[in-house]
């Protein structure tokens, strides 16, 4: 593949980019770092991707009918990336953006795109993801979620857990049984739950990070319409399968640029520390290792771009998504130690300590890292998919 721009990508990149420089609020991450309340700081990110929305950007490899921007795909990961260059807020609906968007777009009715897809680009509406359950994890079709049908209405009982966004989300994609009698991957159904239903009760979990992001989800006959299905009844495991692909090629996307963030400036503070009594960035082992991390960051960003060449020939994502992500979760964990390693006890102040470097941006990424190797499916079930799909291997299991 050819790995230079194409002069349509460079104009979209310029144009993002002087949109950005004009559009991106400043000095907000001191700001949000200041505000206590989880809610104001989440209406502060909603407000920004409005405008994100309201200037074309969102959603932009989206069909244009559907409020999108018809752009390829690497044109949305130019914008991920720009997105990260420029230091901009996240966009808080990442979710419907990443995942319940592009799994409308392929498997949902027109009603459903109607209803959604444009309240998802604007984030007027926020979505969760409600797969895991205390016991399906990894071997997520041993759900126990049930929804039976009762006229032109699901009644949906049952407990979900880590549910990123629950506590502010209005939406949730939520994969439920529908017939307990099959073979558990061919009774499940895909619903699109409104959190506001009489029955939804949400319970933050509180991270080690100091964090409520994600949370219990109960749901005590939640009436669920039947228009809300999406794809076949009985057929959620196709939909629920595309959706963690989506999952595992699209939220690696742009994060090299924040990991190259994070090296570039780790690069300067070794120039300052001190170990065994000269500059860290004079000392073999430190050198060594920074000389590493740049060379992986730098395999990170082109095993992207092949993979989203990959997906943009074939038109959907592949288990390729899954070689990101075991790189980019485990590459994260070790660039944290590292920086903790290299920074010492200053590196472990939390936000709000008098000392903290960079307002206690290194403790909180070493500790967020811990669940990188988890989230969208651990490493062990990635190297699953490696070996069976890729690779042609038998099963391990
Ligand atoms: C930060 C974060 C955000 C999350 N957000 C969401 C969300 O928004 N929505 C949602 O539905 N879920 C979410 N999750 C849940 C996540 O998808 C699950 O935690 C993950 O799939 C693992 O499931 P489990 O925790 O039940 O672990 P288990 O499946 O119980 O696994 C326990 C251990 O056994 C290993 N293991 C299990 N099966 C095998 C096997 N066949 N071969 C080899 N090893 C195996 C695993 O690798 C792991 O080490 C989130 C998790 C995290 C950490």
């Amino acid at each position: 593949m050819d790995l230079n721009l194409t002069p349509q990508e460079k104009q979209f990149r310029d144009e993002l980019r002087l949109w950005l420089l004009q559009n991106s609020p400043r000095d907000w991450h001191e700001k949000l770092a200041a505000e206590e309340d989880q809610h104001k700081r989440f209406a502060f990110l909603r407000a920004w991707q409005k405008k994100v929305y309201e200037g074309g950007w969102a959603g932009v490899s989206w069909p244009r009918p559907y409020g999108g921007r018809g752009a390829t795909l690497i044109e949305q990961v130019i914008f991920t990336e720009e997105m990260t260059r420029a230091a901009a807020p996240a966009l808080p609906g990442i979710l419907g953006l990443a995942l319940v968007g592009p799994i409308l777009i392929t498997f949902g009715t027109e009603a459903q795109k109607q209803r959604h897809l444009a309240n998802i680009l604007s984030g007027d509406e926020i979505w969760c993801q409600g797969f895991s359950e205390p016991n399906a994890g990894s071997d997520l079709a041993a759900l126990r979620s049930e929804a039976v049908l009762e006229g032109d209405q699901f009644r949906v009982n049952g407990h979900k857990i880590w549910t990123s966004f629950g506590w502010i989300a209005d939406w949730c994609a939520l994969l439920v049984r529908t017939n307990p009698d099959v073979p558990k991957h061919k009774g499940l159904t895909f619903l699109l739950v409104d959190m506001r239903s009489p029955g939804v009760e949400v319970r933050p979990l509180r991270q080690m990070t100091g964090e409520s992001e994600f949370n219990e989800v109960f749901f005590h006959d939640v009436a669920v319409p039947l228009e809300n299905a999406v794809g076949k009844r009985n057929d959620g495991w196709n939909v629920a399968i595309s959706t963690l692909m989506h999952e595992r090629a699209m939220l690696g996307a742009g994060l090299q640029i924040g990991f190259r963030r994070q090296f570039d400036r780790l690069v300067e503070l070794s120039q300052g520390l001190c170990t065994n009594g000269r500059p860290a960035a004079s000392d073999p082992q430190v050198r060594q290792k920074l000389a590493q991390f740049h060379a992986e960051i730098e395999i990170m960003r082109l095993n992207q771009m092949r993979a989203i060449s990959r997906i943009a020939h074939r038109g959907a994502p592949g288990a390729e998504g899954s070689i990101q992500k075991i790189f980019w979760s485990e590459l994260n964990q070790r660039l944290q130690q590292f920086a903790m390693e290299l920074l010492g006890p200053r590196g472990q102040l939390t936000r709000g300590s008098p000392h903290a470097l960079d307002e206690g941006e290194w403790a909180y990424s070493w500790l967020r890292a811990r669940g990188n190797t988890i989230e969208a499916g651990t490493s062990e079930i990635q190297r699953n998919i490696i070996g069976h799909f890729v690779l042609g291997l038998p099963k391990s299991y």
